[in-house]
């Protein structure tokens, strides 16, 4: 977390009562997102940060809030926000108002997390007394408003957060009725690891000569991070899980499963192996999602299985091990997947494990972060990958199965068809072919 000139957190203008928690949370450096987007977010100008979870975004926005509505200008009034964070998952909420709480502890604002699946009696309370900044699902707040717990008019900062995903999650009309009701002037920011036509567009309907700061190029892979790809038939990618979770005992593993019922199973199968583990996943209660990642976060589970969407921003520190069971069938997922892992200058390691039906998918995400994975080929369930790779290209959304592709099994064997087997000790690096 360096840069060539030494910028330190004083450099960047913060505030005293911010320097000191920093210092607490024993950071030393500003991340390069942190460097870039600080001084000008101080300014008071518009920013739209090209970044991914991981980079220290979250920290990046949240000081210069902290220390811009430090500067009380107006009375606090109730359940009327000068703040207004939008995520798109419940969890990215919670984690980004605990960086508030944390950065904020030695300041006075207060801050209220808003998201559905819960009561909403604590956060129409928590309003009601009195807020600074709210941190918000998109859905929940929408409620609140519309039953009148809430009023955008003393709205000074507005932040979308994760937009891309906010946008991939069908997001779009609930945040242009939430922007229709934002106040002029305003700051406003816009935070996304990737920056399709759509987000740019809607950049342009809601900011005013946004400041861009760019810390990798989109959709890079975070270079820390030490890949590689399992080649395994489908039907031995459980034993295949089994292995690699003993080989990484010492770490905490994050399992990605396409679909919720593929993670419930990997729970099921793994308990049968005697292997503890917890299953986070949209179609899970808030309660139950909230338990399985504390007993994570806490180390009381050593292995946490999520879909991409429950793990959307998903912040533990120490995950030493990303596994994709399955590979994602929009390459950017891979991006964010195997983020949760090397966060913030650590080491990390991603798995994946990829059957003969995966392969284009593999070759989609070796196009989009520009370089080939290599391949460790010396597991008991290893397989060289042959024959065509099927032609048709993944869309880059959808949830299409790539199992049911072809309309047949695909518990494929053998050379020119499957693969075949491969012997312990060889690595090489994939194929990227089309
Ligand atoms: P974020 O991208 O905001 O989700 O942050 C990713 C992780 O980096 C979180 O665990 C942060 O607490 C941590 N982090 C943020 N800023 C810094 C920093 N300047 N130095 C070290 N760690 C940081």
């Amino acid at each position: 977390m360096n840069t060539d000139t030494k910028i330190t957190f004083p450099s960047l203008g913060l505030n005293r009562s911010l320097l000191r928690a920093l210092d607490q949370r024993g950071y030393t450096d500003p991340s390069p997102i942190q460097a870039g987007a600080i001084p000008t977010l101080l300014e008071g100008r518009d920013l739209i940060g090209c970044a991914q979870t991981g980079t220290g975004k979250t920290a990046a926005f949240a000081l210069p809030i902290l220390q811009r509505l430090g500067k009380r200008t107006r009375q606090r009034t109730r359940g009327a926000p000068r703040a207004l964070v939008l995520t798109p998952t419940r969890e990215l909420a919670l984690q980004v108002e605990e960086n508030f709480s944390y950065y904020g502890q030695h300041t006075d604002l207060r801050h209220v997390v808003i998201y559905g699946g819960v009561g909403q009696q604590p956060q129409v309370r928590g309003l009601r007394a009195g807020v600074d900044v709210v941190v918000a699902t998109p859905g929940r707040l929408l409620d609140l408003f519309e039953q009148g717990h809430l009023s955008f008019e003393a709205v000074e900062i507005f932040v979308l957060d994760e937009a891309d995903r906010m946008l991939d999650m069908g997001f779009a009309p609930d945040v242009k009725r939430i922007l229709a009701q934002l106040p002029a002037p305003r700051q406003s920011m816009l935070f996304s690891a990737t920056m399709p036509a759509p987000i740019r567009r809607l950049a342009e309907t809601f900011m005013d000569s946004p400041e861009l700061v760019e810390v990798t190029p989109a959709a890079s892979t975070a270079e820390k991070i030490n890949q590689q790809v399992r080649h395994v038939e489908r039907e031995d990618k459980h034993r295949l899980l089994v292995h690699t979770l003993d080989e990484h005992a010492d770490h905490q593993v994050l399992v990605f499963s396409r679909t919720k019922h593929g993670a419930d199973r990997l729970v099921k199968k793994l308990g049968r192996d005697g292997i503890d583990s917890a299953a986070i996943h949209g179609g899970k209660s808030q309660g139950a999602r909230q338990r399985a990642l504390e007993g994570f976060k806490q180390k009381q589970t050593r292995i946490l299985i999520a879909t991409d969407i429950a793990a959307r921003g998903i912040d533990v520190r120490g995950i030493g091990l990303v596994i994709n069971f399955e590979l994602p069938n929009e390459p950017e997922s891979y991006v964010h997947r195997i983020g949760r892992t090397a966060r913030a200058g650590a080491e990390g390691l991603a798995i994946s494990f990829c059957d003969s039906s995966e392969r284009a998918y593999l070759v989609s995400i070796e196009r989009l972060i520009r370089r080939t994975i290599p391949v460790h080929g010396s597991h008991p369930f290893a397989v060289v990958p042959s024959g065509p790779i099927e032609t048709r290209k993944p869309r880059s959304n959808g949830n299409r199965n790539p199992h049911h592709r072809s309309g047949r099994p695909q518990s494929r064997r053998g050379p020119g068809r499957g693969g075949r087997r491969r012997g312990p000790g060889s690595e090489r690096t994939s194929r990227s072919r089309a």
